[in-house]
């Protein structure tokens, strides 16, 4: 799934449309602009302070359904209003007033935690007891189990869930404790105004006084060579005092490319674990509790169809249930039955049928006889280096996926890398029938390892 943007905005009025009655659209929706759609958390601005309330009381479960059937999830809603004029776009926050939904408020910062990412809400399978058994640990008894504790896994398999369910079962042990969660985009941002701004100290107070930090998408470090210098100073100061480490990543510390090595080693000093795709059985379990968060019981048919045709990513998985849900709730059905179930999903996987980066890498590490942990790594050897280029050629010529959504797939290269990679593979093509071979066959495994599956 492509990453979250406003770009999605015209496809969440468009689903809007179909939720609610022409005229409501008009009233409430039709001058909502999006400001800022990141980690989960949209902003929206409306044109007065009372369209905003009126949405914040009536609509935001709609809007947050709206969202969940274009991206799969449902996003924290942040209200704002543009209080300068009733039609004019915000020149600056200046003009802003927020009514939040669904934020919470810890320490003077403002922390944004996603109500059910809790460790109740949390299934726990073969492919995550490690990391949850962790969390749990350093939660009852922080700085003491594990630290830091390191868990890695790709996209979707519930690393920000449980780094925020930690957030809060320390909270309700310790409501005074000092904690800190956030992505690692932000700390590097913070970070860069913070030189610009010529404030390093605050910054620095901020992040070394707290007894619990807890950064999402540490691997977001790949090549931020200063923010890497300033982190592994808070790292340390924060570990001498005794204070808690908590870590996400897409991948393992060594293979965040160009992390520095004295970064690599302390991410190690505690627990590193992994979070693997959930196998069947934890996906109809994760089904049937993400149902039943909504207030559904799901029929044991539909559960094992959804969970036969998501297989490797929970946020899908959660998609599929709550399209089902939505439109089963639209058109008042009263129980969800195998066909309507297909009625709602045939499309959506459909669209997963197609090529995705995942299933190129299957076929080239499976010919080529490499791991996907060489494709990810730092290491430049021409027998990973090719292999690895053949692979960003055939997502662009593929997929629909940007190059630098490619370039995540592959241990967080940037867009230039990939665009380096495919003029190399098509400059070898040219030149070389063996790789032009090679190229095509792989190609061709490609699209039939999908015609097989269907
Ligand atoms: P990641 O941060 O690894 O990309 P998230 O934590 O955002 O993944 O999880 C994606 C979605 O899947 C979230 O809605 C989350 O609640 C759900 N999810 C992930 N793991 C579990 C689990 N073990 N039990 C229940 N829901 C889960
Ligand atoms: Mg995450």
């Amino acid at each position: 799934m492509g990453s979250v943007s406003t770009d999605c905005w015209p496809k969440v009025q468009a689903a809007l449309r179909t939720l609610v009655s022409a005229s409501q659209y008009r009233t409430w929706f039709q001058g909502l602009e999006p400001r800022e759609w990141h980690n989960d958390q949209l902003t929206l601005v409306a044109p007065s302070r009372y369209t905003m309330d009126w949405i914040a009381r009536h609509f935001l479960p709609v809007l947050q359904a709206a969202c969940e059937q274009v991206t799969g999830n449902r996003p924290v809603v942040k209200l704002e209003y543009c209080r300068a004029s009733l039609h004019a776009r915000p020149s600056s926050n200046d003009h802003l007033r927020s009514n939040t939904a669904r934020l919470s408020l810890y320490d003077e910062d403002q922390i944004q935690l996603n109500d059910t990412y809790t460790f109740d809400n949390f299934v726990v399978g073969p492919c995550n007891h490690l990391a949850h058994a962790a969390g749990l640990a350093v939660a009852e008894a922080p700085a003491l189990s594990y630290n830091p504790l390191f868990v890695h896994g790709n996209v979707g398999l519930g690393k920000t869930h449980l780094l925020q369910a930690v957030c809060r079962a320390t909270l309700a042990r310790r409501p005074n404790f000092r904690l800190h969660y956030i992505s690692c985009e932000t700390f590097v941002n913070q970070f860069i105004s913070a030189i610009e701004r010529r404030d390093l100290d605050n910054f620095r107070n901020r992040y070394r006084r707290v007894d619990l930090l807890l950064i999402d998408d540490i691997h977001y470090l790949a090549d931020k060579e200063r923010t890497q210098e300033e982190f592994f100073h808070t790292f340390n100061s924060l570990y001498n005092a005794k204070k808690q480490i908590v870590l996400s990543s897409d991948s393992s510390p060594k293979e965040i490319p160009t992390l520095e090595d004295r970064l690599v080693s302390r991410f190690k000093w505690g627990l590193v674990t992994r979070f693997d795709a959930p196998a069947f059985e934890t996906r109809v379990a994760i089904l049937n509790q993400k149902a039943k968060l909504k207030g559904f019981r799901l029929n044991p048919d539909v559960a094992a169809y959804i969970a036969e045709h998501v297989d490797s990513n929970i946020r899908e998985l959660e998609g599929a249930i709550n399209r089902v849900i939505a439109l089963a709730a639209l058109k008042q059905v009263k129980e969800v039955t195998l066909p309507f179930a297909h009625d709602c999903l045939k499309d959506l996987f459909e669209v997963s049928d197609h090529v995705s980066v995942g299933d190129i890498i299957d076929v080239v590490t499976r010919e080529m006889n490499l791991k996907l942990v060489d494709l990810q790594s730092r290491k430049r050897t021409k027998t990973i280096s090719f292999p690895r280029h053949i692979c960003m050629y055939l997502a662009k010529k593929m997929t629909s996926h940007s190059l630098v959504e490619i370039g995540r797939h592959f241990g967080g290269r940037d867009h230039s890398t990939v665009v380096y990679a495919i003029s190399s593979v098509r400059t070898r093509m040219g030149k070389d029938e063996d790789t032009r071979q090679l190229v095509g066959r792989l190609e061709h495994l490609v699209g039939r390892s999908k015609r097989v599956r269907n």
